[in-house]
């Protein structure tokens, strides 16, 4: 295997150089991530599951239209699709590929036949490229959109979910079948707040996918009063070290074990190896760049139990599962990273890239075939890739109804048709039902509808195998089932992450910093809480009830004359009221007498020196 990896990386650079082309009236242009992005050089070694399936995605969905007789029926769809690596700057250079041969999308009155007519494309020409499915990342789609947004090429991303792609003053001829992330990050903190967390850490990828998505969480995380322990951002040149530096930073924050995760799937994986590395048990809330990929939890799958995860809802793709389970690398041709992905998936080397150090590689047997069983599972951005696909169709079909004859071809008013015009006039008026009879069409900003599915990774019941399950939606509001949830190591304990608990009856919070880190404090007897940070005295004749939060009048007792605690001391005083007065008359009747007057006249001399 190790083999095969430094195979791999050696070609590297060329493998990702190719590109998928089928000529066509009208071509299409394609951007995936079929390699990941690599550390020294721009690719990766790896293949992307992700990016392969949504290649086939278009590669399938263009089959489609072609064999449909009513959708665009005089007309030939052709695509030339690249290997984006997942890099912004390296899909940058490999897109003027598209443009080069644009310029008739310009304007042709520039130009002229040597016999004075005005040039036309030729028949048996694949064209130029008219539109481009893609990218996948947003840093990648918001580069390339700069790029084609020159040549007027009208461009669908089926993936790219950053905010800043609904600005169209800047991005005029883009359009995306997903959302903007303003609604996941929402969904985010909707989730954080149905776990009753209140103090939470965030990692963010460098870009604007990570960097959009998190200000998002942030600012709505505050106004819900969430507050952010920590706030770590991803560089894109991570390597190991990096990540252990931003996990040691996450793990300073105690009481924060929660973590928001707005990341690029390889940046996830690296968190999540260093955290395996580091044997830290985080709970993990990760936005679509973790999705629901096997790949990126593969052997993590310790670490990553428990995660939360949103992905966008998608629909099956009736056949397209059909289309990928026949492919094998014998009659799959036309796509040239398939055989990577094939030696990927099945951990095996195809004969002809066998030399003399392979020996002890296991060779790929003949009767492999992509199945459930391998581990396939239809990617949950393919229904995205598709409608892309399609919407550029519809709306082809469309501009061709209205400037072609019924048996053109591509006719020279077609041809010529500005993209900026076609964008806005065909292309975002586009509503069809999709083939999972989903509705697409775009906003006025060229977005998608927002909807999420929320995910939980699970371990499978009775198999040492892992899953994720659905356990809620989102769609304008959350609807999750706690109860569906399992954390680390298998817990169905929702995890507290709050810098610090809820006061007891009859405390206050004394502020510590942030506005979610405080220290208890308790209110004297008499008084009640006012309000969480300060304690009130009651005042006189009044008492606390025992919650603290309000105060009564003390009651005042009548005694009762038939009371033993009546009769006691009554009884008392009338004996002393008696003996009182008979000495009294006692002094009266023996007034004269020596005693009488020597006590009267000590009573006297005591007057006297009071005051
Ligand atoms: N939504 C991510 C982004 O905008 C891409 C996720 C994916 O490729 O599935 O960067």
């Amino acid at each position: 295997m190790r083999v095969l990896v430094v195979l791999l990386a050696l070609s590297g650079c060329c493998l990702a150089q190719l590109s998928v082309k089928m000529p066509g009236d009208i071509v299409l242009g394609g951007l995936f991530p079929v390699h990941e992005k690599g550390e020294k050089s721009p690719c990766g070694a790896k293949v992307y599951n992700r990016g392969v399936q949504r290649l086939e995605a278009m590669m399938f969905a263009v089959d489609k239209i072609n064999a449909d007789k009513t959708l665009l029926p005089t007309i030939r769809l052709g695509v030339n699709i690249l290997d984006t690596c997942s890099r912004d700057t390296y899909a940058l250079n490999r897109s003027l590929e598209f443009i080069r041969g644009s310029l008739n999308n310009l304007d042709v009155s520039a130009f002229e036949c040597n016999d004075r007519r005005p040039p036309r494309i030729r028949s048996n020409s694949t064209g130029p490229v008219f539109g481009v499915v893609g990218g996948s990342y947003s840093s990648v789609s918001l580069q390339v959109a700069n790029l084609l947004r020159l040549f007027h090429i009208p461009q669908i991303s089926p993936a790219s979910t950053a905010k800043a792609l609904s600005d169209k003053s800047r991005f005029d001829y883009f359009a995306r079948t997903v959302p903007p992330d303003t609604f996941q990050a929402i969904a985010l903190v909707d989730i954080v707040k149905s776990l009753n967390w209140s103090y939470v850490s965030t990692v963010y990828s460098e870009g604007s996918y990570g960097e959009y998505g998190i200000e998002v969480f942030h600012r709505e995380a505050q106004e819900r009063n969430v507050c952010i322990a920590a706030a770590e951002k991803v560089p894109s040149a991570a390597d190991e070290r990096v990540f252990e530096t931003i996990l040691g930073k996450l793990l300073k924050k105690q009481n924060a074990k929660g973590v928001v995760l707005f990341t690029r799937a390889e940046d996830a994986r690296g968190l999540l190896n260093a955290s395996k590395r580091m044997q830290t048990s985080l709970h993990w809330i990760a936005s679509d760049g973790w999705g629901k990929q096997q790949k990126l939890v593969e052997s993590l799958e310790e670490v990553a139990e428990g995660a939360i995860t949103v992905e966008l809802q998608s629909e099956h793709m009736p056949g397209f599962d059909e289309y990928m389970m026949s492919l094998t690398p014998d009659n799959n041709h036309r796509n040239p990273w398939f055989d990577e992905y094939w030696q990927d998936t099945f951990s095996c080397i195809l004969p002809q890239y066998m030399n003399a150090e392979d020996v002890d590689q296991e060779i790929c047997s003949m009767d492999l075939r992509l199945s459930e069983k391998v581990g396939y599972e239809q990617e949950s951005k393919v229904q995205f890739v598709v409608d892309a696909v399609y919407a550029f169709a519809y709306a082809l079909h469309n501009l061709h109804r209205d400037l072609c004859r019924p048996k053109d071809k591509v006719c020279p008013a077609m041809a010529t048709y500005d993209g900026g015009d076609f964008y806005r006039n065909y292309l975002l008026n586009v509503a069809f039902k999709d083939l999972g009879n989903s509705e697409v069409k775009f906003d006025s900003q060229g977005d998608g509808l927002a909807r999420y599915d929320i995910l939980n990774y699970q371990k499978l019941p009775n198999t040492s195998g892992y899953h994720y399950k659905v356990v809620g939606k989102w769609f304008h509001s959350l609807e999750l089932n706690i109860d569906e949830l399992v954390w680390n190591r298998g817990s169905d304990v929702i995890p507290t992450s709050a810098c610090s608990l809820p006061c007891a009856v009859g405390m206050i919070k004394m502020q510590q910093g942030d506005t979610c880190c405080w220290i208890c404090d308790k209110c004297e007897d008499y008084e009640f809480v006012y309000d969480e940070f300060t304690c009130r005295d009651c005042g006189p004749g009044r008492w606390p009830y025992p919650d603290k939060l309000s105060c009564f009048d003390l009651p005042l007792q009548y005694m009762r004359w038939d009371s033993l605690f009546a009769i006691v001391p009554a009884a008392i005083s009338c004996l002393g009221i008696i003996l009182t007065m008979g000495v009294v008359i006692l002094f009266i009747r023996n007034n004269d007498t020596p005693i009488v007057s020597t006590s009267l006249d000590y009573l006297d001399f005591s007057f006297a020196f009071l005051p």
